[in-house]
């Protein structure tokens, strides 16, 4: 059973408003887009161009790379392992927005907040997935999010690339 969350025409809709949600929300002076890879990185890219598009000036981009300690995709161990950085821009100051595609537990997000502060202090840190999957084990909130929907268990988002656009639809497991 498979059922389709977001089509690629919902997706590109979605990251269109995205964007003008993040440059109303403070321009694109000092902004920064970084990827959660893999998933996230693209999005960033993405919303980079839209920036570009909307502003006629793009954010610096980058990718970090979080590694889960998980069993299975539905069980999340307690520690996620940063993996390698590219952050090729000064985070000390800059408005950065994380990007990434499911937002679950909040534990990939809490790792990627400390590889970002190792390498300086950013003026303010906000949060934007693709699509908000609820159960979170943290206090962690998107600041912008393109869909939100409650899963039931045994149930998981498949995102997958197509040349289009991403799309997004929900599998049970
Ligand atoms: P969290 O750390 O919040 O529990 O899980 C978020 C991370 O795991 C994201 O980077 C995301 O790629 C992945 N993830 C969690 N749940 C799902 C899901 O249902 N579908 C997909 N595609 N990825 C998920
Ligand atoms: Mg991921």
């Amino acid at each position: 059973m498979s059922e389709v969350l977001l089509d690629p025409v919902a997706v590109a809709r979605g990251l269109r408003r995205v964007a003008g949600e993040i440059a109303e929300h403070g321009g694109v002076r000092d902004l920064a887009l970084i990827g959660i890879r893999r998933g996230g990185e693209p999005l960033a890219e993405r919303l980079t161009a839209l920036l570009r598009e909307l502003e006629g000036e793009a954010p610096p981009t980058g990718s970090i790379d979080i590694t889960l300690y998980r069993d299975d995709a539905a069980t999340a161990l307690p520690n996620p392992k940063i993996g390698p950085s590219r952050i090729p821009f000064e985070v000390r100051g800059k408005r950065v927005v994380l990007v990434d595609d499911v937002l679950y537990t909040g534990r990939t997000i809490r790792a990627a907040l400390d590889a970002v502060l190792d390498y300086g202090r950013p003026r303010r840190i906000e949060l934007c997935v693709l699509v908000d999957r609820g159960g979170r084990e943290l206090p962690i909130h998107p600041d912008y999010t393109v869909r939100r929907v409650e899963l039931g268990p045994g149930q998981r988002i498949e995102v997958a690339q197509k040349d289009d656009g991403t799309w997004a639809t929900i599998e049970e497991s």
